[in-house]
């Protein structure tokens, strides 16, 4: 909103004395004193009327509105110089201000009043790879603003309540005169006596200093679900902050960040593992011990197995989250080709390669056998 310039509001040069400025106010405040005047518009010029002498009269703020204007009297953003209030104490947020400006789509703007729900939360629980799996009980504790159990969210003192606001009449909001392109427009602002709240407290109570709410420590009782995975929420109904005017708390969110595994990667339901077995096991088969999320599971690796072969252990992946059973674990097969030979395995190797090992064998049964114990093989190899 445009504030008039406030020697065009008491009338006089810019170079006036104060005995001009005082002579000019009280002229003035008598014609439009609201006990005086009762034509629409008069208590608001009043009130303009004193914001611009409650400048002009005092030295100081007249030398810093001379030079810097408006500016100079504005303690917060939005202009709250005078009267109190102002959008500073106005709690709604921009989407509110928004709606008070332009009357909520041409009526008389939303009812100050009525029931808002609080705001909405978020937290963050960290999770290890198995607890996101399993899921979890765990209890959070947090900050909100919560209703003040003094005055039970009214804000004024216990034995005294609330009135409605003299100047909006309790609406939240006063037709304000404007300026545009399409000439003079009433337009609806936030009021600055109650700041859009309809209701002026004279009594404040002194455990929320009239803000109806209190800044608390908050618990609550979280069950995650089995089979969450990272970046997925939930959201708890009522968990979130106090609402205004007797109206519901907001929810809170909560958002899981799942560590990754140092031996499984996991898509969804669907768990991957690496396997490293010997050449030998490749070769001969074997029947070997895979760790998945839920224990220990034997795999049997066959004769001739190649690099790369992917094995499917059925339902041991991770729950469905909506559904029932489990995704499967994906192991993949890596031939691990032996480094550091002794001089017998060399021997052996060098064995296998004479019978034509080095490029097809076809019975080679009773030769892997003197490799298996060439290299000691236990069959109890497994990565970690
Ligand atoms: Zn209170
Ligand atoms: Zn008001």
């Amino acid at each position: 909103m445009a504030k008039r310039d406030y020697y065009e509001v008491l009338g006089v040069a810019k170079d006036a004395t104060n005995d001009e400025i005082k002579k000019a106010y009280r002229k003035l405040s008598k014609k439009y004193h609201p006990d005086i005047n009762k034509e629409e518009g008069a208590e608001a010029k009043f009130k303009e009327l004193a914001e611009a002498y409650e400048v002009l009269s005092d030295a100081d703020k007249k030398a810093a509105y001379d030079q810097y204007g408006h500016a100079s009297t504005d303690p917060n953003f939005g202009g709250g110089g005078f009267g109190g209030g102002g959008f500073g104490g106005f709690s709604g947020g921009f989407e509110d201000i928004f709606e008070s400006f332009f009357g909520g789509g041409g009526g008389r703007g939303r009812n100050p009043n009525a029931p808002r729900q609080g705001s909405d939360l978020q937290y963050r629980i960290h999770l290890k790879f198995e607890e996101a799996i399993f899921g979890k009980k765990e209890t959070i504790k947090y900050k909100r603003e919560e209703e003040c159990h003094t005055c039970h969210g009214s804000g004024a003192k216990p034995g005294t309540s609330p009135k409605t606001c003299s100047k909006c009449h309790g609406s939240g909001s006063v037709g304000v005169e404007r300026n545009t392109a399409f000439g003079r427009v009433m337009t609806q602002a936030v009021c600055d006596v109650c700041g859009g709240t309809g209701k002026e407290i004279t009594d404040k109570c002194t455990t929320c200093y009239g803000r109806g709410h209190v800044e608390a420590d908050h618990s609550v009782a979280v069950t995650i679900p089995a089979g969450v995975e990272d970046g997925q929420q939930m959201r708890l109904n009522g968990q979130g902050e106090v609402g205004s005017n007797g109206g519901p708390y907001g929810d809170l969110y909560v958002v899981f960040q799942v560590e990754p595994s140092d031996i499984f990667d996991r898509e969804g339901t669907e768990i991957y593992y690496t396997l490293p077995i010997s050449f030998v096991q490749a070769a001969l088969g074997d029947e070997i011990e895979v760790p998945t999320v839920h224990g220990k599971v034997k795999l049997k690796v066959p004769a001739g197995t190649q690099t790369g072969t992917n094995f499917r252990l059925k339902g041991k992946g991770a729950p469905k989250l909506r559904g029932t059973g489990n995704g499967d674990q994906h192991v993949k097969v890596t031939v691990v080709t032996p480094k550091n030979l002794n001089e017998k395995q060399r021997e052996a190797i060098r064995a296998f390669a004479a019978v034509g090992g080095d490029t097809v064998v076809e019975d080679e049964s009773n030769f892997f056998e003197k490799v298996k114990d060439a290299f000691n093989f236990d069959g109890s190899k497994k990565k970690k």
